[in-house]
Order: C-alpha cells, then structure tokens, then sequence
C-alpha cells in the first residue's frame, strides 16, 4: 500500500505574513481599588503575630472559631446593625444579583454570627456559645488615615449569658490581645441602658440639642433627626462645646442598667485593667443596650488617641430581633489594620532612621548544587528533608555557589549542604556549619540522620553566639 500522500501545506498568504499590528498604547497598569490595598511580605510577620495572639487567647478564654460568609442578605444588616446608622446607610457595599437577592459585603462580623448562632439552633447548646471570627470587612468609608473600605477584624461574641462578669472579661481579653502586641491602650466604656432608658434619654438629648439648633451644622441637623445619639461623638467643634451641658445618659439608665454597670467596673478594678468613663462614648452601631466600650491606644499624638482601636459591648436584644428567642449576649471586636500600623509605628521607632527591610522566612539546612547532577540529587534531598519536617532552603535556579552561600547566611541556615558532580559520584555531600565554619563529608543516605544529630547537640548544649 503507498504511503499516504500528506496533505499540501497551504501557502503563506501575505496576510498571515505580515507582522501583527504594533499596539502604539502600551496598556496602563491596573491599580488596587481605592480605599482597598494589598497586605505585603515585609508586613505578613506583624499580621502573622495578630492572627497567633488572637488563635491563642481564642484558646485559654474557651471560644471557638467561626468563620460565616463575606456576603450576607442586606436585610441582616438592616435589622441588625440599624437602618439609620452610617454603616447601613452611607457604607455598606450593595447589589442585586442575577437571582434578585439584594446582597451585601459583610461591614461587621456580630450580625453574620448572630444569625448563625440562631439558624445552626445554637441557641439550644449549653450556653453560653463563644464564638470568634478573624476575617476581612467592608465599608465604603472615605478613604483616610486608618480607614479602609477593606479592613481585618478579630471579634469575639458570648451569647446566651447576661451577666456583668461576662463584659469585664470580654475587655480584659481585648485589653490582653493589644497588650500581647505590645500597644500600651486604655478602654473607655460607657452604659446605653435598656431600649426603654435609651429611648427617654434619647428624647431628652434631642430636645437639648433642638434648644441649640442654631448652632448645628445642616450634618448635624440631620443626625439630630435620625440618630441623635451620634451626635455626641461628632467631630464638629461647635458639638464638642454643646457636648459639656448635655444631658448624661447615666442620670437616665434604668436600675437594673446601673448596677450591671457598676458590676462590670467592680470586675474591672479587681483585674486592674485600665479603663476610663467616658459618657459620651455611644458606638456607631444601633443594637447595642447596657455596656459599651472602645480601646485606644496611648499616644502623644492627639489625632491617634483619638482614633479607636476596636469596640463593643452588650446587645441583649439582637437575637430577638434577627428572629430567635430572647437572649442576651455580648462581644466586640479589633481592627487589625490600625493595629498593625502601631505594631509597624513600633517596629520602625526601633530600627531608627533605616528603612523596615523584608526578612525571609527564616531555615535550619540551606541546600547548596553545582552543576545539573549535584542540581538533580539537591532536589530529591529538598524533599527528604521536607518530609522529615526540617526546615530547609534553596536556589535551584542559581548555579553560582557564592550566591547560593549569601542566600544560606540571609536565611539564617545552621547548616549548608553543597553537592556537585563529585559528591553525587561518591554518594556523598558536604556538609559546613554557618557558625563554626568547619566542614565534613557525609554519606548522602544519612544527611537527614546527622542533621537530627546536630540538632539535639545543638538544644542540649547551645553554642554561645546561638
Ligand atoms: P466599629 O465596630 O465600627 O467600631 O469597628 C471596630 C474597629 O474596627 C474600629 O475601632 C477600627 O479599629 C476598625 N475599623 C472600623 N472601620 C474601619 C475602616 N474603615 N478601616 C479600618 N479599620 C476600621
């Protein structure tokens, strides 16, 4: 049978021929979205400490992690959070779908948990549930000094337990975190009362402010109309002078308000933890009732002093009202971003004027090859020691051994392995000691034997520049 004759190549046509159109515009770069940002390798060590600390005390104060959605219905942060807040009303990252659900970004992390608590029927657990969360939020905040409209909280929640002791120790976790950070903070903390004592003192605040008028501004005028509470802690100047002759809601709580409260501050000098009374501290949030408190951290700087590092407080109607049965409940949580940013403050005041550099993760063995069959054996001995959980590092890419040396010293390796072609012949490798410098020959089989050796040598009699 004759070959089959293969089919003509077709000719090239001119078209085909002719170079492909130059693009004149080269394409801009694409930016991160305002008011969003990239979290970079030199800060992921300083996030890496917040995500420890938070995993830890998580531990020792018995709560356990939840971690629910980043999109939720609107309608939980309406109900929840509060029509007229600013986190509804001016912040909340919002649309329709395909389907038609209305759909939002989740600004906060107390909402999502609430309704989790009440849809997984936790409320007929062994109360109270801890619960914490770590995770990304979203508001769309202006931009500026300390806010994103993607920021990091930590949060921890207790639901199903009204009492004062509960509070006191929600804030000595905060209080340990920040401190475990190295942030020297204070928390200033206040009481909103019952719904009912919130409401009278509301009225009274408004008629106060209304006898003023004339001195608000038209931003003001509207807060006083939708959310006068927020009214106290506005920036506004004019405000900040009203502020002293308002009405003080403490003169308005409910008995039950003022003892719980005068509980929590018991439980707080008992501990020592240090904490300020501040009466016009209100939070942004509508479904706290009784204890709310903010940290902040200490600093010369008024406009850092000002800014708050995390808040929270009771919200003993919020289960009722996302549709479970009455429970009581408290929480707060950290904005991570802002501590990251003292923690960095922190760390840079220490380095003086040298710039932060990035340091890479850190390896016990460095793995040094020359030439491609040392290149081979070095990778299958990476694994081995990989496997045997030591860490270790290298630069298969790189032939130069004095770069691969510089690598091995900037990763703070112990030891270095070289193997080259000779090596490999042998069934051997070098071995050096980054510290002492010397150098020996070790059978490749047993590479990862003496280096277990050298190791606990190494713990039970630790050289004195370790
Ligand atoms: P909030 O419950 O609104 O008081 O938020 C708790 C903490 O989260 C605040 O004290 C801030 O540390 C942090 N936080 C809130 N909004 C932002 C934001 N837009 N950007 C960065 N951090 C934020």
């Amino acid at each position: 049978m004759s070959p089959k004759k293969a089919p003509a190549k077709k000719p090239v046509q001119a078209a085909d021929a002719a170079p492909a159109p130059v693009n004149k515009k080269a394409p801009q770069p694409i930016q991160v979205l305002r008011g969003m940002r990239d979290l970079l390798p030199i800060d992921q060590s300083l996030w890496d400490e917040t995500r420890k600390i938070s995993e830890s005390l998580a531990k020792a104060y018995s709560f356990d992690r939840i971690d629910t959605p980043m999109v939720e219905e609107t309608s939980l942060f309406i109900r929840g959070v509060g029509r007229s807040t600013d986190v509804v009303e001016k912040e909340l990252y919002s649309w329709e779908t395909q389907g038609g659900e209305n759909i939002s970004l989740r600004p906060e992390g107390t909402a999502p948990v609430v309704r989790a608590y009440i849809q997984h029927g936790m409320l007929n657990m062994p109360q109270p549930v801890r619960l914490w969360y770590y995770g990304p939020m979203f508001r769309y905040d202006r931009p500026q000094s300390g806010r994103f409209r993607q920021f990091y909280q930590v949060g921890y929640e207790v639901l199903g337990d009204a009492d004062p002791i509960i509070d006191a120790q929600l804030m000595v976790l905060g209080w340990n975190m920040l401190k475990g950070l190295g942030i020297d903070a204070t928390v200033r903390i206040n009481s909103l009362g019952s719904p009912e004592s919130r409401a009278n003192y509301k009225n009274a605040l408004v008629a106060y402010f209304r006898s003023k008028k004339a001195k608000l501004s038209d931003d003001d005028k509207k807060r006083l109309l939708k959310n006068p509470l927020r009214l106290l802690d506005s920036k506004d100047p004019a405000i900040q002078e009203l502020k002293a002759e308002a009405p003080q809601i403490v003169d308005w709580l409910d008995e039950e308000s003022k003892s719980h409260f005068f509980r929590v501050i018991e439980f707080l000098d008992e501990l020592g933890v240090p904490y300020q009374l501040d009466p016009y501290l209100v939070r942004g949030l509508d479904y706290y009732t009784k204890t709310v408190f903010e940290w902040y951290a200490a600093s010369d700087d008024m406009e850092l002093a000002q800014t708050a590092l995390g808040g929270g407080g009771r919200y003993d109607g919020l289960v009722e009202s996302l549709g479970g049965r009455p429970t009581p409940a408290a929480g707060f949580s950290l904005g991570l971003d802002r501590i990251v940013s003292r923690m960095k403050e922190k760390q840079q005041k220490q380095a003086g004027e040298a710039p932060l550099e990035y340091k890479p993760e850190p390896v016990l063995v460095f793995i040094a090859q020359l030439g491609d069959m040392g290149r081979k054996k070095a990778l299958a001995l990476f694994e081995e020691f990989r496997e045997a959980g030591i860490a270790v590092g290298e630069a298969f890419s790189k032939a130069n051994i004095k770069a691969q040396m510089e690598m091995a010293n900037r990763r703070g390796a112990k030891w270095a392995i070289v193997i080259g072609q000779k090596e490999v012949l042998d069934g051997t490798v070098q071995l050096r000691d980054m510290d002492a410098g010397s150098q020996e020959i070790v059978d490749v089989k047993k590479a990862v034997h003496e280096i277990k050796k050298k190791l606990a040598q190494r713990l039970d009699n630790p050289p004195a520049s370790a």
